[in-house]
């Protein structure tokens, strides 16, 4: 049986293809009862897509997935049911996207000191119209002929010391959780799995995103084998959290997990939507 609640996907907003408006035809189109449009550090597209939901007959949830530092690792934390008007919140997510574009701006100053120009430009021409990463300044450098793999890159030009190297501080952990519990909202580490954390880290991790007032985990997502839906299932079981489902669908040929095709949570988990009134349309 496939989910008909998607609680993690993307749209133009962040680094997805579909416009907002696209985003909940597609997920109608696809079977999908409730949906929750999460894009990084933004929430503009909220007001777009539940009024496309209003139209498409399917019922939408508020969210945002927030890059957050924890033990020197970028992890994602998912806002769901979030009051988008939050002052706090609108005010932190802005100062991370301008972080973003100053620190990128900063990066491709320091490649010109060492006398490659046109960074800035080009990697986000690599990036599209997504947020600008240090993976895009990479594939930039390689494409241009500076290096040859991106491994290399990392090592030569966008690490400490380097010249393509700005530090910078997100917001980290705890203040990624008190900023959506602010907004109303129920936070959710998204795609645990992907981190590589090792097991002492990663039940670490769980402890202290309960103590700061975390209510989940996503444990059926499209990072995710089908061996860690179990996995993740138990450590939800173990730190009393409750479990959520998202595609992380990005657009067509993008994510690991198409709208519509993601499996239900396994027996036994207490999903994140136990006590919301969208739980009605499930059944
Ligand atoms: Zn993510
Ligand atoms: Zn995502």
């Amino acid at each position: 049986m496939t989910a008909k609640i998607d609680l993690h996907c993307h749209s133009t907003i962040s680094d997805g293809k579909f416009t907002p408006q696209e985003l909940v035809a597609h997920a109608a189109k696809s079977g999908v009862k409730v949906l929750a449009l999460t894009d990084h550090d933004d929430v503009s597209g909220l007001q777009a897509a539940r009024e496309a939901a209003v139209e498409h007959g399917i019922h939408f949830v508020n969210g945002v997935e927030i890059s957050a530092m924890w033990k020197k690792r970028t992890l994602h934390i998912v806002g769901l049911k979030i009051d988008a008007e939050n002052t706090a919140l609108k005010t932190a997510l802005d100062k991370v996207r301008i972080g973003r574009d100053e620190r990128a701006q900063e990066m491709s100053a320091g490649l010109a000191k060492v006398g490659i120009h046109g960074a800035y430009e080009g990697a986000q021409e690599i990036a599209k119209k997504s947020i600008l990463t240090r993976s895009h300044f990479a594939q930039f450098l390689v494409q241009s002929g500076h290096v040859k793999d991106v491994k290399s890159v990392f090592k030569k030009f966008l690490v400490k010391g380097k010249p393509g190297f700005v530090d910078h501080q997100w917001m980290n952990l705890e203040q990624a959780v008190e900023l959506i519990v602010g907004a109303g909202g129920s936070a959710v580490i998204a795609h645990p799995g992907r981190y590589d954390l090792g097991r002492i880290n990663m039940l670490l991790l769980m402890h202290e995103f309960r103590r700061y007032g975390g209510t989940a985990i996503e444990v059926v997502t499209g990072s995710h084998t089908p061996p860690q839906f179990q996995q993740f299932a138990k450590i939800a079981h173990q730190f009393s959290l409750k479990c959520s489902i998202g595609s992380d669908y990005h657009g067509p040929g993008l994510s690991y997990m198409a709208m519509g095709s993601v499996p239900e949570l396994p027996a036994g988990c207490v999903p994140v939507w136990d006590d919301w009134p969208e739980k009605q349309y499930l059944n």
